[in-house]
């Protein structure tokens, strides 16, 4: 995630920016692994980014890495990167269809359903 202070790119897991040490919002401490763990999204699943009018499509691993071209990044802004070859928020870009209810959300649908949960001790 992008410090708000100094534009750095953090990996998703930072609490702190490693650049210049700011606090890095809580959205910024759910990764795809918490998604996975939770079961709001399973290994497997199929994320599907837009780029110039097509779906490009990716897998979400266990691990909550993503691979893409059989290649596996870390997490959902270097994922976006490499398929898109230019910069997005991927939580924004990347969409992953929900079991529940079958309909495709951005991913950060499910990153906040996550941070509802906690807050509310589940
Ligand atoms: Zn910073």
């Amino acid at each position: 995630m992008l410090c708000q202070k100094c534009t750095h790119s953090n990996p998703d897991e930072n609490k702190f920016c490693g650049n210049c040490g700011a606090p890095l919002p809580a959205t910024g401490r759910v990764t795809l692994k918490d998604i996975l763990a939770a079961g709001l999204l399973k290994a497997g699943d199929e994320l599907t980014i837009s780029f110039r009018g097509k779906d490009i499509t990716a897998t979400l691993l266990a691990d909550g890495k993503i691979k893409y071209e059989n290649k596996t990044y870390d997490g959902p802004l270097a994922g976006a990167i490499a398929a898109r070859g230019q910069t997005c928020d991927g939580w924004y870009c990347w969409n992953a269809i929900e079991h529940a209810t079958g309909k495709s959300y951005a991913i950060s649908h499910y990153r906040g359903a996550l941070l509802r949960q906690k807050r509310e001790g589940h």
